[in-house]
């Protein structure tokens, strides 16, 4: 472990802040995770980004190329798990050869050979600003390697948070966990739940148990739903920018989509010169990074945040931070009261594997190619015959197999087959279709009667290496159509030959 080597590091106002959003991905499956819930953290294509040198390269001398003798940046890096970066070490140590920090927003739940942890070992304070480092539910089944690793980062000089998501099947832990950081010196970091129901949800009891163990005013406002971006002035787009490091696109701060400021791989970027107005008034300004680095007029945070980087600290209510900031016009956010998070389903603290495929499956529409029930029936009928749906379109022969080439034009429709499913099917009713695209990208639905939306459909590109897929039949009585379309976005036709479909029921 080296021994922290940089004396250059400039420490704020004069560092810039930048948020790097690198990827989706991660090794956990956290129930209270956007990227969980939608199964987006099993997309491994959004580590391409970071094998490929050039781009390494890109990112790196956007940096460097604006970094001078009294004006560096502090980079934060988020997603997913920004430790599983492929090259991590030649993005950044260039980055803090020249001066520049560097920060985590991690669970750590990489192994400790592992070059992303390796790489944050031999890089503590004041190369690495600060390790955010979260212990989410399934890091709890084998906790003593997440204290281990902390305790590693901690000897090696890392200024190091211990950050838990305080969903409130969790508030059980906060004294032991506190006491923990306590007797580590390491600060203990609760943070809000953010979901469609939360902090709405917080009974008054649970309030008080989590706002009990805050240390920053930050995690108060959390708590409080975030400030009202109307009539709210900040530094974003001066001191912070945020980059989306999939796309290159650079926007005032992490929350806001508008203006685009620039783009990191077009080396292009216009900072603004003075605080400005929020650019999305109305909208929830949640993220805690914002008051930490003083960006937020009359919210400021950065005193305590430093504080809390130095080691544990004990909890502090900042009521008269609180009424001055709402003395000042700053107003909460009124939707707090029913949740302010994108995550749907707050009820589970974590997903299986299985669950999470099925989610990036469903997500992506791809094809559900094995069926994992016992005392499947086929069930005779009920499929008439197929129909062309577009005279635009062409099918070869209504019976089986037959050729459907659909219209040029993405989501027109080729052919059709009327369903006609018995009510009282007792068991799970499954389309089984056997079919491959020949050419293009060919869209397979279960389309409803009473509305124009479907119950089930998934896009098979041609050369898909599967010919056997499955659809669900949520509702038999609703189910009216199978609908074959051209779900390509190429302006081509696609061709399809669908050999047969099958009405299938899997016991209850
Ligand atoms: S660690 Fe959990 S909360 Fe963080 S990105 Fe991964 S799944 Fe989401
Ligand atoms: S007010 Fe908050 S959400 Fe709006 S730009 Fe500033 S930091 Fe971002």
């Amino acid at each position: 472990v080296s021994e922290p080597s940089s004396p250059r590091i400039a420490t704020s106002p004069r560092r810039k802040v930048a948020e790097l959003y690198l990827f989706d991905t991660c090794t956990l499956k956290c129930g209270y995770c956007w990227l969980a819930e939608s199964g987006n953290v099993l997309d491994q294509s959004q580590l391409d980004q970071f094998r490929d040198l050039s781009q390494i390269g890109k990112i790196s001398s956007f940096f460097l190329s604006r970094t001078t003798p009294d004006a560096k940046w502090l980079l934060l890096l988020t997603g997913g798990e920004p430790l599983i970066a492929p090259n991590l070490d030649r993005l950044l140590a260039p980055l803090h050869e020249a001066g520049n920090s560097t920060g985590y927003y991690t669970a750590l739940m990489v192994g400790s050979n592992h070059p992303g942890f390796r790489f944050l070992l031999e890089h503590p304070y004041p190369q690495t600003d600060y390790v955010m480092a979260s212990l989410h539910p399934e890091s709890e089944a084998d906790e003593n390697r997440y204290f281990e690793k902390i305790r590693r980062l901690k000897d090696a000089g890392h200024r190091v948070f211990l950050r838990y998501v305080a969903h409130p099947r969790r508030l059980h832990r906060l004294d032991e966990l506190s006491e923990r950081c306590r007797e580590m010196d390491v600060a203990f970091y609760p943070t809000t739940l953010l979901s469609n129901r939360y902090p709405g949800e917080y009974t008054l009891e649970e309030r008080a148990r989590l706002s009990g163990h805050f240390s920053s005013l930050s995690q108060h406002v959390q708590l409080a739903g975030g400030l009202d971006t109307t009539n709210l002035l900040c530094h974003a787009g001066s001191r912070i920018i945020a980059i989306h490091l999939q796309t290159g696109n650079i926007t005032p701060c992490i929350t806001v989509h508008r203006p685009s400021l620039g783009n990191i791989y077009e080396d292009r970027l216009e900072l603004a010169g003075a605080p400005a107005s929020c650019p999305e008034p109305g909208i929830d300004c949640v993220c805690d990074v914002h008051f930490q680095q003083d960006i937020v007029v009359g919210a400021e945070d950065g005193q305590p945040f430093e504080q809390l980087c130095r080691g544990y600290e004990p909890p502090r209510r900042h009521a008269g931070e609180l009424e001055g900031m709402q003395r000042k016009g700053l107003a909460f956010y009124p939707r707090s009261k029913i949740g302010v998070g994108g995550v749907a389903n707050d009820q589970r603290l974590f997903y299986s594997i299985e669950e999470v495929r099925e989610n990036y499956r469903a997500t992506r529409k791809l094809p559900r190619t094995s069926l994992h029930r016992s005392g499947i029936r086929e069930v005779a009928g009920s499929i008439g015959v197929i129909e062309i749906c577009d005279a635009r379109a062409r099918i070869e022969s209504a019976a089986p197999p037959t050729r459907i080439v659909t219209p040029s034009q993405q989501w027109s429709w080729g052919a059709s087959a009327p369903l006609s499913i018995p009510e009282d099917i007792d068991g799970e009713i499954w389309l089984r279709i056997r079919a491959a695209t020949l050419t293009g990208e060919g869209a397979f639905g279960i389309l409803n009667r009473s509305e124009p939306s479907f119950q089930d459909r998934c896009f098979i590109k041609a050369g898909a290496p599967h010919s056997t897929f499955f659809l669900r039949v949520s509702n038999a009585r609703e189910a009216s159509r199978l609908v074959i379309e051209n779900s390509g976005q190429d302006g081509r036709p696609a061709e399809i030959l669908l050999e047969a479909v099958t009405i299938i029921v899997a016991a209850a």
